[in-house]
């Protein structure tokens, strides 16, 4: 039996909800004040805080306005951002940056909640809490340890679950028990996407979809900017172009990493077994080095389940194929149930595993999303809105932190992926046949 649904869809399944469109584009001006570049929730983000104090912005998208990762993803959300270990940030930024960086990483959970809510955005914005699954036994050391951190730090919310409790959160055997926590949520990304468009319209903000940008002039007076469909002046630019970052912008090219990430969706189940395989509906992910994230869809009637499928370029049928391999081994009770989309979009990683804010060549930039830019990437987009305004009161923790690249690294990593990442997927398969 196939695995596949007869009307299965290699395009996102948050797309039949909210497809990105062409719908409210218009022509390229001829004069801007600012010019974002990409129309994704860091661009989206940044031109309605624009707008919204009456600045005049154009939104420049090469595709359909919300074509990129924003209307791709896992819509996965977490009120405490991972970033790297903060003694090791302590140690290379000083006291004072990191605690900017830890904060406004807190911050980005409330940022989001705060533009859904002024806006009136529906996007099943839930916090139905996280758990992350120990893959090995050393993985659920590594957890409990974690966890005695955390308990020293005063956090609250989160609880160890032993593998003779994974029952009570989860009906999979998949795992060596896990750490669950409250600061978990998710939406549903594209209609966020799409709220976010409208809100932009309705503040003024002007969309040219269909409309590459190819070259940035900086003069005395700003910038011109040479696109498909013409030129338009700027007093300001701001490039918003993440995971799609290429040889327009060299320099940002050369400090990104982009990686395709693959999802897929089941067909529609009962919600009681969407239930069993997630309490509370939570969202899901684990401690593999090439992780698996998963989660109810918004109505709770599929399972939506990504990861890194390969670190070639593939098709989506591949792709789907061997994502559905690894969800029937965390969920058996899915074996013979179908999947109506495969789907894919990049990320972008960065060397130091943070996200990055800052200026180049007079332009604004936020790019470096790490796989996950839901919150954070909306977060700075609006950041950059207030530094053009003058409007912030301490630059960001992500404001001009060195944003490094690697020696002869132009931004090609597909001669060192796939075997660095089947170096990387052979350990998590040792460590679980080791268990
Ligand atoms: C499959 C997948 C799953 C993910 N899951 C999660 C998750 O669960 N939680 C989470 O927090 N994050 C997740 N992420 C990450 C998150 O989606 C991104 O961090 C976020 O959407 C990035 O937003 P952005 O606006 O910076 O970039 P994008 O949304 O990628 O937008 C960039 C846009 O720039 C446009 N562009 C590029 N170059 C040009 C040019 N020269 N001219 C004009 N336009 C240009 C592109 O066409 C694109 O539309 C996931 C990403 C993917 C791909």
């Amino acid at each position: 039996m196939s695995i596949f649904t007869h009307d299965f869809k290699t395009t996102p399944y948050w797309w039949e909800a909210a497809r990105p469109s062409d719908d409210m584009a218009e022509p390229l001006p001829e004069q801007t004040e600012v010019a974002v570049v990409g129309s994704g929730y860091s661009g989206l983000s940044c031109a309605l805080e624009l707008a919204r104090s009456g600045i005049n912005v154009t939104v420049i998208e090469q595709n359909e306005i919300g074509w990129g990762a924003s209307s791709r993803n896992g819509g996965m959300l977490s009120t405490e951002p991972k970033f790297a270990n903060p003694d090791e940030l302590r140690r290379k930024f000083g006291a004072q940056t990191t605690e900017r960086i830890l904060e406004d990483g807190r911050a980005t959970f409330d940022n989001l909640t705060e533009v859904v809510e002024r806006e009136g955005i529906e996007c099943h914005l839930e916090r139905n809490g996280r758990f992350v699954g120990a893959h090995a036994p050393k993985a659920m050391r590594s957890l409990e340890a974690k966890a005695r951190e955390l308990e020293t730090d005063g956090v609250e919310g989160f609880e160890l679950i032993s593998r003779e409790r994974l029952h009570e959160v989860t009906e999979s055997d998949y795992y060596y028990g896990g750490l669950l926590s409250n600061d978990g949520g998710c939406l549903h990304p594209g209609l966020y996407q799409q709220g976010l468009v409208k809100a932009c319209k309705r503040h003024g903000v002007r969309m040219c979809a269909q409309t590459q940008v190819k070259q940035l002039e900086r003069d005395l007076d700003g910038f011109t900017v040479h696109t498909t469909k013409g030129v338009v002046r700027a007093n300001e630019v701001v490039i918003g172009t993440n995971g799609y970052t290429s040889s327009t912008t060299p320099w940002h090219q050369r400090r990104l990493v982009p990686l395709g990430s693959y999802i897929i969706a089941t067909e529609e189940l009962p919600v009681e077994h969407v239930e069993s395989m997630f309490r509370n509906f939570c969202t899901m992910s684990n401690t593999q080095r090439i992780l698996f994230y998963y989660r109810p869809s918004s109505d709770h009637r599929r399972v939506v389940f990504g990861g890194r499928a390969s670190f070639r370029e593939t098709d989506a049928l591949t792709s789907s194929q061997q994502l559905y391999e690894y969800l029937c081994q965390v969920f058996p009770s899915l074996k013979g149930t179908r999947i109506t989309h495969g789907w894919s979009g990049n990320v972008a990683f960065t060397f130091d595993h943070l996200p990055h804010m800052g200026m180049h060549e007079g332009m604004h930039y936020c790019m470096g999303c790490n796989g996950s830019g839901v919150q954070m990437m909306s977060f700075l987009g609006r950041q950059i809105a207030l530094k053009i305004q003058g409007k912030t009161n301490r630059p960001c923790g992500f404001d001009d932190i060195p944003f490094s690249t690697r020696p002869f690294y132009r931004g090609d990593p597909s001669w060192v992926l796939p075997a660095l990442g089947n170096w990387y997927r052979l350990r998590d398969r040792f460590e679980r046949l080791l268990a």
